[in-house]
């Protein structure tokens, strides 16, 4: 059997992943490290709506100015609308919101970038298991070439929702089913569609538990798609909600690229680090728990992983205790808001339709240039008293 040696391994070539080996590698040029990605390429086949923040996105990758967008931007954001369960729209956000990605072309692009700090990125090579030995991970390997074994030093775990990495490695990675959103999405062609803003679309008629989102890839093309909690969807599948929100919203569209996909709307697990382990992106449950967005965080969390990982490394001390400070840092940096943002999420959970239809109304009455968030909690509040448990939640 083929057997092979090297610092660092990062299973997982997704936002996660491809970050971790690049920073990792941009630090120490000396370091051996590999990527496992068990499709056939990095950024295929796409389960996700692409839509990243403006600011977060800008820390990793350059989007380029507005005249010249990097060929992995699918469109400009310049709106944000939420749509009430009535129909009634909510626009909140004016100016460069954010970016639509185009995936198929943005992981290659890390990817590449990472390749080029000397990072050795391979598809088509799937980790089956793993067991320590000593000092070192034993991780068994199907690839192209055949079976084979690597021994590692450190692994860091980037395998997306489905992980198993932290379940090799003893962690609890179990999710409760109210903390499991099923979603689906199509790419729709439409000539409805508004090409500059994402809309978020709410209601228990639309998506329960969760919302739907249009999200433009093109002048009249989108990512249309919905999450929903299975334990309130009435037995009825993502796909079925999907198929009768664009019967709905978009009689004329032709569909294709129809995909499913789990997101994990819980707040961070409880622990992310074994000895000469750390688990990020997905695979740590580091997903915005209400807004179910997790690109950035991902990529967040795989940049801490590699400067807490090469600094292990190049102490000598690979052990859980020398990697629980990056744990610690994500905490800081985002996972304690996600314990906010949870809460909010559940309290939010209790607010029904005719509710979410009130606060849009309260909503549109302030003049577009004053609906700042702070105002729009201010005046909610005001009008809304039955909004004060979720407030009173959100800072408990
Ligand atoms: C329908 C849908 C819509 C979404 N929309 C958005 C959105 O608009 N914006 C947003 O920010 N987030 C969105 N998300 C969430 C977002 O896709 C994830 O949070 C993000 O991709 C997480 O990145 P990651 O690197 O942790 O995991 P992934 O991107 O899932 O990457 C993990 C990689 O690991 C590989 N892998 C798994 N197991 C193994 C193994 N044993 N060996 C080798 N490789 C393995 C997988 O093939 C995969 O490529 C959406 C999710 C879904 C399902």
């Amino acid at each position: 059997m083929h057997v092979e040696h090297c610092d660092l391994l990062i299973i997982g070539g997704g936002p996660a992943g491809l970050v971790a080996a690049r920073d990792a590698a941009r630090s120490d040029r000396t370091l051996s490290i590999i990527v496992l990605e068990r499709d056939d390429a990095v950024g295929r086949p796409v389960r996700c709506g692409e839509g990243v923040g403006a600011a977060g996105l800008s820390e990793f990758l350059d989007p380029g100015p507005p005249n010249s967008l990097a060929p992995w931007i699918s469109r400009r954001i310049r709106r944000v609308v939420f749509r009430a369960p009535n129909g009634d729209e909510v626009r909140v956000a004016e100016g460069d919101v954010g970016y639509i990605l185009d995936r198929t072309r943005f992981e290659p692009a890390l990817a590449a970038q990472a390749l080029y700090a000397g990072a050795d990125v391979r598809t088509r090579a799937e980790a089956l298991a793993m067991k320590r030995d000593g000092e070192r991970w034993t991780v068994a390997v199907d690839a192209s070439g055949g079976r084979g074994e690597i021994r590692a030093r450190i692994v860091i775990g980037a395998d997306g929702v489905e992980s198993a990495v932290g379940r090799w490695a003893g962690l609890d990675t179990r999710v409760r089913a109210r903390d499991m959103e099923s979603c689906a999405q199509y790419v729709v062609d439409d000539a409805t569609i508004d090409a500059d803003a994402i809309v978020l679309h709410f209601g228990d008629r639309v998506a329960p538990g969760g919302y739907a989102w249009v999200f433009p890839k093109g002048t009249r093309s989108a990512n249309v798609g919905l999450g929903i909690l299975g334990l309130r969807a009435g037995g009825r599948s993502a796909v079925a909600w999907l198929d009768d929100y664009v019967a709905r919203h978009f009689p004329n569209a032709s569909v294709s690229s129809r995909t499913v996909g789990g997101v994990i709307v819980s707040a961070t697990m409880a622990h992310t680090v074994a000895d000469g382990l750390v688990l990020c992106g997905d695979a740590a449950h580091m997903i915005n728990p209400l807004s179910g967005g997790g690109i950035v965080n991902a990529m967040k969390s795989g940049r801490l992983a590699a400067e807490t990982t090469v600094a292990a490394l190049r102490s000598g001390n690979t052990s859980a205790s020398a990697l629980e400070s990056y744990h610690a840092r994500w905490m800081r940096l985002l996972g304690d808001d996600h314990v906010r943002f949870y809460r909010v999420k559940e309290a939010l959970a209790r607010f029904d339709d005719a509710s979410f239809d009130k606060l849009a109304g309260t909503v549109n009455r302030i003049p577009e240039p004053r609906r700042t968030l702070r105002r729009i909690f201010g005046e909610a509040l005001v009008r809304h008293p039955t909004l004060l448990p979720v407030v009173a939640k959100y800072f408990a």
